[in-house]
């Protein structure tokens, strides 16, 4: 993707924006923790550029893992999706996902009395800023990956992970595939 310009800025806007999305997500997080009380609409509308910043992240995301076979990313979809990221960040998604669920789990322990206000003031901005860390993460891995897509000389898709084309067997492990460019 680097010497595509024009996704280039698509994604360094989409990233921009993931990031103050996530902001708001933590300022949301914290007058929640802090006791601060907003109305239920507010609290949501807050809320949903959270879960919106995730659908081009859904689809930057099947980009990302679009040159490897279906067996490669069943077996290693995250690793894959950021690939382009720094390992910390790649614990950073997960914490925040394991975060997300932990408080799902509190929900269904909480008094039936507090599960509404629960789920306003904590679920929602937790849950949306598992959406927003995720979508950074994969809008920055996109951004540092190139375009790994191969072919052998015959013209057949051969993923990054293999050495061998998995059509004619065309030994691709000295970097002789060529890329192929969009
Ligand atoms: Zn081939």
């Amino acid at each position: 993707m680097p010497d595509n310009g024009p996704v280039q800025i698509l994604l360094r806007s989409l990233l921009v924006l993931a990031y103050l999305v996530l902001a708001l997500g933590i300022v949301v997080l914290c007058l929640g923790l802090i006791g601060v009380q907003l109305s239920q609409q507010v609290r949501l509308l807050l809320t949903v550029p959270m879960f919106v910043i995730s659908v081009p992240a859904i689809l930057v995301g099947r980009r990302l893992t679009s040159p490897f076979t279906e067996r490669e990313v069943r077996k290693s979809h995250w690793k894959l999706l950021l690939r382009g990221c720094p390992p910390w960040a790649r614990k950073v998604v997960a914490v925040s996902g394991w975060g997300a669920m932990l408080t799902f789990v509190l929900l269904v322990f909480a008094p039936a009395s507090h599960r509404d206000a629960f789920a306003m003031r904590f679920l929602f901005p937790i849950y949306g800023m598992f959406f927003a860390t995720y979508a950074t993460a994969i809008f920055y891995s996109a951004l540092h990956v190139g375009d790994e897509r191969r072919q052998c000389s015959k013209g057949h898709d051969v993923s990054p992970m293999q050495s061998y084309c998995p059509e004619c067997g065309e030994n691709l492990s000295a970097g002789s595939g060529q890329a192929q460019k969009n």
